[in-house]
């Protein structure tokens, strides 16, 4: 059943998460599940890249800058977990501080995250978290683990001869700078901290100049508009102590924290001059709006009549104990109209239907069509409804693709049904595309929770 796939991928990354936290010594980190060969990340990146520089600025006239870049670049790569990749090492003159990874090699450093950087460690960093995030391929990973079920159509229909990118389009892959394939998940993250920690020790740099960077960030950015890192690279939490703690694990060495004249290298990225960001999350709609807080990790269970179920306690039940239905999401992830409307960007709705039939499939069919008739743009996504079964009674499991209110992008819903005397016990869950895969595994773990009396 394809539910227990699904359960099986949150089990992995759990196990990780454990792993992570109970391994000191040199834990081995290697590429997750992925339905890619590794030529195909290099096409994938190549194809993708064409794209990405229509959308951003490739920096073409420092060439003493770029040279620097990119020596810094290859030599990191040399001693990286993936030597073998075709790494390219680019400066983008956006806005924010921001660097990020096509699958395959292409990196992308912003101008800004160059003049942000405290010594070549810092910069040399930020060059190995993307170096690692191509070694460990977690762009292809995360695509694997999010459409696993399309992605052999999309492989063969490339192998005959259609680009990659043209393929993975068609089953509603966005790639370019706002790819699903950007998005890392805090798992990811971690692991591309730690095998860049590596790849800086082996390169000479001290590693904890990597963590001590990223959280000056996160610290300075507070998730303000045009700091982007947040967005790209969700913080894990305590870079410096895991890091440290990494490099205790590694052979004593001198580190350096890289050349003397870094200076000049900086006051030369600091006058380059930025666009403002062509992402669509600069958008109008997404710049008025905050950004709905991730979900933390504890949970807390709502209990509604008929039903519980576990959220995320860092979101906000709107509803009471005992209540045929709940909204349950983050204060930033509802999105209130002029016109008085309330949407939910990011979050979870759930309570009972009443449909005209007891046949589940009919039931659920008639509940996407009363969805459809408030969300006109929402459409089933093809090959993505599946039979489950929660606490024993039977369900249906349907992912739905729409537009969010959050900004000029989609929405993915994913959308759990299940017949029960009371009616049809709904669970829609929701959010932005671009977050979808950083939720998901939230989002499983509260389908997982559901309880019925
Ligand atoms: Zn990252």
């Amino acid at each position: 059943m394809l539910m227990s796939h699904r359960r099986r991928f949150f089990h992995i990354s759990a196990l990780l998460v454990a792993a992570g936290l109970s391994l000191q010594a040199a834990r081995e980190i290697r590429p997750g599940f992925n339905l890619f060969s590794k030529d195909q990340d290099i096409q994938l990146g190549r194809e993708s890249a064409q794209q990405v520089e229509k959308q951003v600025q490739v920096v073409h006239n420092q060439p003493d800058l770029e040279n620097y870049v990119s020596q810094l670049g290859a030599k990191l790569a040399k001693v990286s977990a993936a030597p073998e990749y075709p790494y390219t090492f680019k400066i983008v003159a956006e806005k924010g501080i921001n660097a990020f990874a096509l699958p395959g090699g292409p990196i992308y450093i912003h101008a800004t995250t160059i003049a942000a950087a405290g010594n070549e460690a810092q910069l040399a960093g930020v060059l190995a978290h993307e170096i690692s995030h191509v070694a460990l391929r977690h762009s292809t990973n995360q695509v694997s683990k999010a459409y696993a079920w399309q992605i052999p159509l999309a492989l063969a229909g490339a192998m005959t001869g259609g680009s990659l990118v043209g393929q993975l389009a068609q089953i509603g892959i966005g790639l370019g700078v706002n790819s699903v394939m950007l998005k890392y998940s805090r798992d990811a993250e971690h692991d591309a901290d730690i095998l860049g920690a590596r790849t800086m020790a082996a390169a000479g740099y001290d590693p904890v100049e990597m963590a001590r960077f990223f959280e000056k960030l996160e610290t300075q950015g507070g998730g303000q508009p045009g700091i982007q890192f947040l967005s790209d690279h969700p913080n894990p939490g305590n870079r410096v102590k895991y890091v440290s703690e990494e490099v205790k694990s590694l052979p004593p060495r001198q580190y350096t924290q890289g050349i003397p004249d870094f200076g000049r290298y900086k006051s030369a990225a600091a006058r380059i001059p930025v666009h403002e960001a062509r992402r669509d999350y600069q958008d109008q709609s997404s710049q008025n709006h905050p950004h709905p807080e991730f979900p933390s990790s504890e949970f807390r269970e709502f209990r509604g009549a008929g039903f519980r179920l576990s959220y995320p306690a860092n979101w906000q039940p709107y509803g009471k104990q005992n209540d045929p239905s709940v909204t349950i999401a983050p204060k930033q992830g509802l999105v209130q109209h002029s016109r008085g409307a309330v949407q939910i960007g990011m979050g979870a709705i759930a309570g009972f239907f009443s449909p005209d039939t007891h046949n589940l499939t009919a039931a659920t069919d008639e509940l996407v069509q009363d969805l459809r008739s408030k969300n006109p743009d929402l459409r089933p996504v093809r090959g993505q409804r599946h039979s489950v079964t929660v606490d024993g009674s039977n369900g249906e499991s349907i992912l739905l693709v729409g537009t969010s209110p959050l900004g000029n992008q989609r929405e993915l819903d994913s959308l759990l049904t299940v017949t029960r005397p009371e009616g049809l016990f709904y669970l829609i869950l929701i959010a932005p595309e671009n977050d979808y895969n950083s939720v998901r595994p939230t989002f499983v773990q509260m389908q997982h929770s559901v309880r019925f009396r």
